[in-house]
């Protein structure tokens, strides 16, 4: 997040979240087991994507969060962070 404060997050969007009532679990599976049963009630979540900027933002490490893996979303993060240096040697070079 480099020099930016963290902004306030949002956790509104949970009240309206597929998994209410769900076992939490399911969304912690243990190293190796199946994330399969989490992800398929991500998919039809309707949060989904404030559920995965939230993780994202808060550097969650662990469980299924908008219907990602722990290791999808570092690759995002990973991703996301190549971006800010390309953007940040763009801007150096102008
Ligand atoms: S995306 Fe998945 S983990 Fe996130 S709120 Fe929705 S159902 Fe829950």
């Amino acid at each position: 997040m480099g020099i930016i404060a963290k902004p306030d997050l949002d956790t509104d969007w949970k009240d309206e979240s597929n998994c209410l009532g769900v076992d939490p679990d399911l969304f912690f599976p243990e190293r190796g087991a199946s994330t399969r049963e989490a992800k398929e009630v991500c998919r039809g979540c309707v949060v989904r994507e404030d559920c995965l900027e939230y993780a994202l933002q808060n550097g969650e490490k662990f469980g299924i969060w908008g219907g990602m893996s722990e290791r999808e979303r570092r690759r995002i993060r990973r991703q996301r962070a190549l971006e800010r240096q390309a953007a940040a040697s763009a801007a150096e070079a102008v």
